[in-house]
Formats: structure tokens, C-alpha cells, sequence
């Protein structure tokens, strides 16, 4: 018996019920991984037990020599994994998550009310982009400063580079986001650079993610062009539930004078974390993020990440064959999004029949669809599938699975009527339904 089944059955019976599910099933959502063992341990240490407000050596709170030491650890390790000198790049490793990352790094570079301009949220972009809806502000991003979300071209899904550039000229934003949750091409950073540039704005790069495979070298990297970066460690890094904030040192532009302009955000970064945002640093997820820096730098880290995009080029061409349509016709990364108009099925009742056949994803908004409540795509990604071990020949079969199911969801829809409750309930008590999840599971 284990400390929580001894003391509480319920909740231990929930993380049984809940391993389980994460073990039967095929976990295709793609922000999501399954960490390592080393990454759980620091994740239940003492470590958690720990306060220590501010920043190695400068701590609000004693006993704190060894969270130091860890902490001096993840920093130094999170700039090596991504081959920055110290002298050009410093980083902050206390964000709780993504979504804090990026709110301290407006705060931080930005006053209130202050311009952004981000991938809109329907085309692929993150609520913290600056996302709101024509009736209401979403996310805080857009309560606290001013969003004018940047589209992808609705016939060919590749972001509308030319048109942010004619709409930033007009904004004049002060920070310029490259970042995704749902885009399956490389981002341009040169050209959102020149954008920036010609706009006085900061480049700032949300590589949440997309940070294990930069960190592996097999992407472009935001870090040649950006101001700053910011990444979750729980996608396709595969470390801990954290965040972590990338910020330049050093020279921003040398004036025509011959005059050179500093940086200076490191100061308002590190001070828009903790105190602005932030109490104490989860030393327990700094950590995780440690190991999982440091296995970023192994060479097996490097064939993970580049079997990740194998099999998720294999997801694609696979349901190419099967005649399903991927938005941009394919993917260079970790995840591709399928749009379901042709299949006959909307990308709610494809998400309900896959997780009914133990296959989680998630719907998601196609370039083009009118309304983010009722999106025509799901998003598939390969990055938890290939950590359990799957490769391309496996995927063929992933694909059979899909396909199987969705031509279901089709065919129930036919008679379910256009209700989604009434598909669900039909779905429910589906023999073929069971059967396919049974062979599945
Ligand atoms: N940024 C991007 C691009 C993301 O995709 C996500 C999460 O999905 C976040 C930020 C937010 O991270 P979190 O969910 O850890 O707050």
C-alpha cells in the first residue's frame, strides 16, 4: 500500500483510473508527452516543501543554499540546451507554466494598453496572444493590452506574412508575437524580424510547442532573431509542467550616431516574474526542468525528436491516401491539423467518436471556419506516441484506426440526427464503436 491509498482510497483510485487511461489509449493531443521518470522524482521531492521568493543569492527566505544551487543548475543547463552564450542570452526558470511565462513577458517589456500583435487563435495562435472574440475580450492578453491578431491565408493555411506587415505598419506594435499552438509549418523568424524592426517592436517567441525539436537542432530556431523567447517544458521538451523566459543581453541596435542601445529587459523580465506575477518558484518543476535540460542534450533526445516528425509526416501522407485534407498539405513538425469538411463529420463529433476509441486529440478551427464554437478539424500530434515507443509502421496502424473511426462517426451521423447530443448517445451504444476501441485498447 502506498502513503495516499493508506490515507485516501478515493483519490488514489483516480490516479489508478487515470494511469490507466494514459496507458490503454493513444494519446494524440499535441501539447501533450509523457516525462520521464527522473522529471516525476523532482516533481514529488522535498524540494516542494520550499519558499524561496527572488533569485539565487538574493532569496527572501533562508535555507536556501541548495534550491541555489539547483536553480544556478536549470538556468545553466536551459541556455546550454539551447547552444546560447551566457554573455547574449540570460534566462529566467520560475515561471508556474506557459501561460504566466508570457503574461510576465508583456508586463515585463510593455506598459498597460501598450500594442501586441499575435497569431490569431482560430488560425493557430494561443489565447495568450492576445486572443478575443468579436463580442468578448478572452483572454487577459487582450483585456490588458491592446491585440490586433495577425491570420493565416485561408486557401493555403501558411501565415499571411504580407498582410501583417501592411496591418503592423498601420498598428505600429510594440511587441510582435511568432509563436503556435496549432500550425504545422516552420514560422519565418527573419521575416517577423524585418516586421518588428521596421516597427521598433520587440520580437518576442512563444515556442511552447516546438522547443524539443529546436532544442534538438532539427528546426529553425527563433533565438537568431528573436528579443525573447519563452517556452512551456511539458510538450515536446518532455520535462516538467513549467514555464521558462529566454531574454537577449547585450546590444538591441547600434543608432546611425554609432550610438549602441542596450538591452534592458533582464532587470524587467526577471522583476515581472517575481515580484510582479509570481510568489515562490516551484523549486520542485526548476528541478524537473534541470533533467530535462540535461536530456535534451543526449543523443537519444535527438532521435526521439526527429522520430516525432517522422511519424507524424507518416500521420499525414497516411491520411493524404485515405483522402482526408490537411490544412497546408502536410507537416515539418510534431502535429498536423485535419480538416473534416471533405469526411462528412464536424471536429466535435470526430474528437467525441476518437476518444470514444481511446484516441485523444482535440477539435480545433480550420483556416476559413466561421465560428470557433463549432470547428471543422481536430489536431493530431506524434510527440507522446513516439515517446511510447511508436514508429512509422505503428502509425500505419494508428492510421487504419482513425480512418475506421471517423467513417463511423460519418455513418452514425447519417441517422443520428443533427443534434450533438443525439450523435453522442448513438456513438455510445455502437457495437462497431466498442469493438474498434476493444481492438484498439
Ligand atoms: N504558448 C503556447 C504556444 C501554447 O501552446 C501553450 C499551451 O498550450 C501555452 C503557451 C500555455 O501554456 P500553459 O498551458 O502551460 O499555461
Amino acid at each position: 500500500h502506498s502513503k495516499l491509498e493508506e490515507l485516501d482510497p478515493e483519490l488514489h483510485g483516480l490516479i489508478k483510473k487515470e494511469k490507466s487511461r494514459q496507458r490503454r489509449g493513444l494519446e494524440m493531443i499535441a501539447s501533450e508527452n509523457f516525462t520521464s521518470l527522473a522529471v516525476l522524482e523532482c516533481m514529488g521531492s522535498c524540494l516542494h516543501n520550499k519558499y524561496s521568493e527572488g533569485l539565487p543569492g538574493q532569496r527572501y527566505y533562508g535555507g536556501n543554499q541548495f534550491i541555489d544551487q539547483i536553480e544556478i543548475l536549470a538556468q545553466k543547463r536551459a541556455l546550454e540546451a539551447y547552444n546560447l552564450n551566457p554573455e547574449e542570452w540570460g534566462v529566467n526558470v520560475q515561471p508556474y507554466s506557459g501561460s504566466p511565462a508570457n503574461f510576465a513577458v508583456y508586463t515585463g517589456l510593455i506598459q498597460p494598453h501598450s500594442r501586441i500583435m499575435g497569431l490569431d487563435l482560430p488560425d493557430g495562435g494561443h489565447l495568450t496572444h492576445g486572443f478575443f472574440t468579436p463580442t468578448k475580450k478572452i483572454s487577459a492578453t487582450s483585456i490588458f493590452f491592446e491585440s490586433m491578431p495577425y491570420k493565416v491565408n485561408p486557401s493555403t493555411g501558411l501565415i499571411d506574412y504580407d498582410a501583417l506587415e501592411a496591418n503592423a505598419k498601420l498598428f505600429k506594435p510594440q511587441v510582435i508575437i511568432a509563436g503556435i499552438s496549432c500550425y504545422s509549418r516552420y514560422l519565418d523568424y527573419k521575416r517577423f524580424r524585418q516586421i518588428a524592426d521596421a516597427n521598433d517592436a520587440y520580437l518576442f517567441a512563444d515556442m511552447a510547442h516546438i522547443s524539443g525539436l529546436v532544442a534538438a537542432g532539427i528546426i529553425p530556431s527563433p533565438f537568431e532573431y528573436a528579443d525573447v523567447v519563452s517556452t512551456t517544458t511539458h510538450k515536446t521538451l518532455r520535462g516538467p509542467r513549467a514555464g521558462v523566459i529566454f531574454f537577449r543581453k547585450g546590444v538591441r541596435k547600434v543608432k546611425a550616431n554609432g550610438d549602441k542601445v542596450m538591452y534592458d529587459i533582464e532587470g524587467r523580465i526577471n522583476q515581472a516574474v517575481f515580484p510582479g506575477l509570481q510568489g515562490g518558484p516551484h523549486n520542485h518543476a526548476i528541478a524537473g526542468i534541470a533533467v530535462a535540460m540535461k536530456q535534451a542534450k543526449t543523443p537519444e533526445f535527438v532521435e526521439y525528436q526527429k522520430q516525432v516528425v517522422l511519424n507524424a509526416k507518416r500521420l499525414s501522407d497516411g491520411l493524404i491516401s485515405k483522402g482526408y485534407n490537411i490544412v497546408t498539405g502536410g507537416t515539418d513538425v510534431h502535429l498536423i491539423l485535419v480538416d473534416l469538411r471533405s469526411a462528412g463529420v464536424t471536429g466535435a463529433r470526430g474528437e467525441y467518436i476518437l476518444e470514444e476509441v481511446s484516441i485523444a486529440c482535440n477539435k480545433n478551427t480550420v483556416p476559413g471556419d466561421k465560428s470557433a464554437l463549432n470547428p471543422s478539424g481536430v489536431r493530431l500530434g506524434t510527440p507522446a506516441l513516439t515517446t511510447r515507443g511508436l514508429v512509422e509502421k505503428d502509425i500505419d496502424q494508428v492510421v487504419e484506426y482513425i480512418d475506421a473511426a471517423l467513417k463511423l462517426a460519418k455513418k452514425i451521423s447519417e441517422t443520428s440526427g443533427p443534434k450533438l447530443v443525439d450523435f453522442k448517445a448513438a456513438v455510445d451504444q455502437n457495437k462497431d464503436v466498442l469493438a474498434l476501441r476493444d481492438q484498439i485498447e
